[in-house]
């Protein structure tokens, strides 16, 4: 009977220390998301990203070794690199992308089974050979690219990371606070937000690389052409990027003929 008594005693105040440890994890992870909040210079959006510029653009830099090698490394046509340097070099400064203080390279990667494109945070974007082989005109090229400029603009991963932070924060308070059902619980809905998140990442780097095409002097309407050639190839093994975890294809494509149909509320723009 004591032992029993003594147990419970003990549970009962370990519970109340569990529950208080998890609210100030809690109040902590939304304090640091909330207290992260600034306007996107290009989108206009209010945004909680925890990292500067500068820490963006060293973190992308960092972590691009590793990422290249994982898809073969660079490409070994001078001419063919050359090339994605021009037309990224047009996009950049011909963009409202010139005035954002991000540090773009452009790189192809020797990767030719892959159909991929991919921007690291700050400013590194790639392409697989793969994925230039199935474009037909340098405009999709551009588009490409665009698209992948266009993440880097809006700072979506750094977005992602402070969501995740936010996330793994409350997590852990559930985690503390209970038992792991509601935890797998909490991390289900966790996993629903942070897809949602993609989908709409997504359309917006469509929106803003059909801007930067149209800025740049190239012809905007092939972005459609772009998401042609990536509903073909999504068909194969290896899914797209851009296609895989998201939006459907037709409803992307309606979403880039709005955007052709309004370029004059493109950022930078007047
Ligand atoms: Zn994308």
């Amino acid at each position: 009977m004591i032992r029993i008594g003594s147990n419970s005693a003990r549970s009962r105040s370990g519970g109340g220390i569990r529950i208080i440890l998890a609210i100030g994890m809690a109040i902590f992870a939304i304090i640091s998301y909330m207290s992260s909040q600034s306007t996107n210079e290009v989108t206009g959006e209010n945004q909680h990203i925890s990292l500067s510029k500068e820490q963006e653009i060293v973190l992308g830099y960092q972590s691009a070794p590793q990422m290249e090698a994982e898809f073969g490394g660079e490409y070994p046509d001078n001419q063919v690199q050359a090339r994605i340097d021009e037309i990224g070099e047009r996009l950049v400064s011909q963009s409202v992308a010139a005035s954002q203080g991000w540090e773009f390279e452009f790189t192809v990667l020797d990767d030719e089974q892959t159909v991929n494109a991919f921007a690291l945070p700050g400013g590194p974007v790639y392409i697989t050979a793969g994925l230039l082989e199935q474009l037909s005109t340098e405009d999709q090229v551009a588009g490409v690219l665009g698209h992948e400029i266009g993440h880097v603009l809006a700072r979506h991963s750094a977005a992602q990371m402070a969501q995740s932070e936010l996330t793994n924060g409350l997590i852990g308070a559930v985690l503390v606070a209970s038992d792991t059902n509601t935890a797998a619980t909490a991390q289900m809905v966790a996993q629903l937000i942070t897809m949602s998140y993609g989908r709409d990442d997504e359309l917006q780097s469509d929106w803003l690389g059909v801007c930067i095409m149209d800025q740049a002097g190239y012809d905007p309407s092939e972005m459609v052409g772009v998401m042609q050639v990536l509903q073909a190839a999504s068909g194969g093994s290896s899914m797209p990027e851009f296609a895989s975890t998201h939006p459907n294809p037709e409803n992307r494509i309606a979403r880039i003929e709005e955007a052709l149909n309004n370029l004059d509320q493109c950022p930078g723009r007047g």
